[in-house]
């Protein structure tokens, strides 16, 4: 097959498995203008990267095939995010269907390879086994000529990260669900009579159950090598036909000592809808952070995926997003609405500065169910669970990182060893409207 030399900024030294569950590493290159490429994050290295030739994988060996002598795209493209552009193509030689994520490389020119692109590689080579994270096969390159042709507006040689392929993501599930939902009820208008907020998910409550259970799982995977993700969200939570949950998009994810004495992380990661409160309050005591440009904390860590699990489970119960402000401080507002004020011993809070004035809803609802500080909004939201996966809910929307639930304690709770059990069939493509 032909192949071509991959630049030195390319090998990406990673160790085994083994040795990524101790160390603290990031090989994020200096200079870059990248917004997760922070100052801030760039200095943390340890030594405990430097790798020997006999360590690296074939990935890291220095060659990587031509993407054109081995794959051919197969419609248009199926993705696109901030990093990358994403396409349906077949292997040639196996006759699987794979997706070729082609780097964006926003400034290249000036700051080198993207390191959005070698944290995924970094990290994924890593992560690969799980059967809940997606498979990254290979790194394929371009030559000039084909990178043209590609995107259609750069003649620069560019690289694919080839992944296993899946048809489908969670956001798109949701969006083509009710976008339908959307316009059956405005057919059936004259003899419907009610809800105001009533779900509209394609799965049920045993459904969800299993889809958390997977994600949980990706999570727990990640955190326990240390990893945050620092992207949980429904695009980033691709599906298979067989119903199969998939965490990708590890562009934002880092090592983290998990320890509150490691130097700051960038305060910018984690799209705004699935935001922790600590990426978005000031916390008290933190003096770097109140006197930073940004409103946010720069010490946080593994809780902030937790966060994110706990709005993505939500809005796959209500088939809607859980807190969806459009901006910073629109999205503190919804926050406080939905879960209460933030407590003050924690956080720096002025209700005044958030478009509503929110009345204390700290107290125990008239359901009487006590399970935690969470909102009464939370819990009228979420009036059909049991106790059990509303128990799941408020301790995963926390206020206080430490006292929310991780990835380990969620998959231990009740709510997965009690009815309803976890579902065995899932609805497929087409009951959802998925093509
Ligand atoms: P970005 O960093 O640009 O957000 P992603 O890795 O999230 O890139 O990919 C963008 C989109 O492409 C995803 O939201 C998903 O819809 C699609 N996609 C990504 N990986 C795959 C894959 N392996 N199979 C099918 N579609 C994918
Ligand atoms: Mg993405």
């Amino acid at each position: 097959m032909e192949q071509k030399k991959i630049s030195a900024s390319m090998e990406v030294p990673i160790k085994k498995k083994k040795l990524m569950k101790r160390s603290r590493q990031d090989r994020s290159p200096r200079n870059s203008n990248n917004d997760v490429s922070n100052a801030q994050e760039t200095n943390n290295d340890d030594n405990s990267t430097t790798t020997s030739n006999s360590t690296l994988s074939p990935f890291t060996r220095g060659v990587c095939p031509l993407v054109s002598s081995r794959y051919v795209k197969v419609g248009n493209r199926v993705g696109e995010g901030t990093y990358g552009v994403v396409y349906q193509a077949l292997d040639k030689f196996t006759n699987q269907h794979v997706a070729l994520k082609r780097c964006i490389p926003h400034h290249e020119a000036s700051d080198g390879f993207p390191l959005t692109t070698l944290r995924e590689i970094h990290t994924l080579k890593v992560c690969c086994q799980h059967p809940n994270i997606v498979d990254l096969l290979e790194i394929a390159v371009s030559d000039k000529a084909n990178s043209r042709e590609e995107t259609g507006r750069t003649a620069r040689g560019g690289v694919f990260l080839v992944f296993e392929y899946c048809p489908t993501d969670l956001a798109n599930i949701l969006d083509t669900f009710s976008a339908q939902h959307h316009i059956k009820k405005k057919h059936s208008k004259s003899s419907s009579s009610h809800h105001s907020h009533s779900w509209c998910s394609p799965f049920n409550q045993a459904q969800v159950k299993t889809l958390t259970q997977q994600l949980l799982s990706a999570v727990d995977w990640c955190h326990q090598h240390y990893l945050i993700h620092r992207d949980i969200k429904p695009s980033n939570l691709l599906y298979s036909s067989d119903g199969t949950l998939k965490l990708c998009d590890f562009g934002l994810s880092r090592h983290c000592s998990g320890r509150f004495d490691q130097p700051p992380l960038t305060p910018n990661v984690v799209s705004l809808w699935y935001r922790a409160p600590e990426l978005l309050f000031p916390m008290k005591g933190n003096a770097q952070a109140m006197s930073s440009s940004s409103s946010s904390s720069s010490s946080y860590s593994f809780p902030i995926d937790m966060f994110s699990v706990g709005c993505v489970y939500c809005e796959m119960l209500q088939g809607f997003p859980l807190l969806d402000g459009k901006s910073e401080l629109e999205q503190i507002d919804k926050m406080v609405q939905c879960l209460g004020h933030p407590p003050s011993r924690l956080y720096s809070y002025d209700a005044t500065t958030t478009t509503t004035t929110m009345k204390q809803q700290q107290q125990q609802h008239s359901t009487g169910r006590n399970i935690g500080s969470s909102s009464a909004a939370l819990w009228d939201r979420l009036d059909c669970l049991s106790t059990e996966g509303l128990s799941l809910a408020t301790r995963l929307l926390e206020y206080d990182p430490s006292n929310r639930w991780t990835a380990h304690q969620a998959l231990k709770s009740s709510f997965f060893s009690q009815e309803p059990l976890p579902a065995t069939t899932m609805p497929s493509l087409k009951e959802m409207g998925i093509e």
